[in-house]
């Protein structure tokens, strides 16, 4: 990654889910690579930041877009963005009968 941008954005070609990280407010805390159940996300370490290190997505395709890295940063460093589901045919609930 480019620590001199503010922000990095990587997005899975086949998932189309959207992992865009802030590497301003990332404070390295390690904790949406805890969390991560699938081991997409790692801590690069960048000697210039005073954290010492920030996240990168390491494996945009694993992602699942559970948005449990999102939901426990505690600085609001991290964004998912899922792709919208394709508007179609929806199918009509079933109605209750009667
Ligand atoms: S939880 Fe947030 S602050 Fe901590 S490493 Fe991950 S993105 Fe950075
Ligand atoms: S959304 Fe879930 S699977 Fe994707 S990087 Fe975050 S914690 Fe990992």
């Amino acid at each position: 990654m480019d620590p001199s941008e503010r922000f990095t954005e990587v997005t899975g070609p086949k998932n189309g889910i959207k992992v865009t990280i802030d590497n301003e407010y990332c404070k390295g805390c390690t904790v949406c690579v805890e969390v991560c159940p699938v081991d997409a996300l790692q801590m690069e370490p960048v000697g210039t930041r005073w954290q010492g290190s920030v996240v990168i997505v390491s494996d945009i395709e694993a992602c699942i877009g559970c948005m449990l890295c999102e939901l426990q940063c505690p600085d609001f460093a991290i964004d998912v963005v899922k792709p919208e589901k394709k508007k179609g045919k929806a199918k009509p609930k079933a109605e209750a009968a009667g």
